[in-house]
C-alpha cells in the first residue's frame, strides 16, 4: 500500500531493527518503545485494522507474538509480557496498517493498561442483555 510506512519497512524502503519475518508475518523494534523489547508484529498484507484482517492471518500473527514474546522474555529477563492490539483510532491506532505490539513487563515497572470505569459497574448486566441480543 503506497504511503503506508509499515509496508515501506516490510518493502525495506524504510529501514528498521528487523526481529523476525517469515511467509506472512514481519516483526521490529518499536522505535518508541513503552518498555525494553517492546516489538510489533506485522502481517507482509497490507490491511488496515486488525477487524478487517483475514483470520488466517490473524492466526499465524498470534503464534509468532506468542513465540517471540516468550523468547523475548527469556532474553531480556522480563517479568511477564501484554500482546496489545489498538483496533481504529479512537483504540489508539496511529498506523493504519495491522499490527500486535509484544510489551515485556518488568516488577514494578507501573504501567497500568486497563482502569475500572465506575460509570459502568452498574450497568454490566444491561450492557450484557444489549449484547446477547444482537449477538449473532
Ligand atoms: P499504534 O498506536 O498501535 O498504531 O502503534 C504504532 C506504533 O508504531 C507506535 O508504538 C510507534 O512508536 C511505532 N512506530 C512508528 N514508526 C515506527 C518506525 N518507523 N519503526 C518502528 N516503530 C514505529
Ligand atoms: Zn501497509
Amino acid at each position: 500500500m503506497k504511503n503506508c510506512i509499515f509496508c515501506k519497512i516490510i518493502n525495506g524502503e524504510i529501514p528498521s531493527y528487523k526481529i523476525y519475518d517469515d511467509e506472512f508475518t514481519f516483526a521490529i523494534l518499536d522505535i518508541n518503545p513503552t518498555s525494553r523489547g517492546h516489538v510489533l508484529v506485522l502481517p507482509k498484507k497490507h490491511f488496515d485494522m486488525t477487524e478487517n484482517t483475514d483470520n488466517e492471518i490473524l492466526e499465524k500473527m498470534i503464534v509468532v507474538s506468542k513465540n517471540l514474546g516468550k523468547k523475548i522474555r527469556k532474553i531480556l529477563k522480563s517479568d511477564g509480557f501484554n500482546i496489545n492490539i489498538n483496533n481504529d483510532k479512537y483504540a489508539g491506532q496511529e498506523i493504519m496498517h495491522t499490527h500486535f505490539h509484544i510489551v515485556q513487563r518488568f516488577d514494578g515497572d507501573g504501567l497500568k493498561l486497563w482502569k475500572a470505569n465506575e460509570n459502568e459497574k452498574s450497568k454490566v448486566g444491561e450492557t450484557y442483555n444489549e449484547i446477547i441480543k444482537n449477538l449473532k
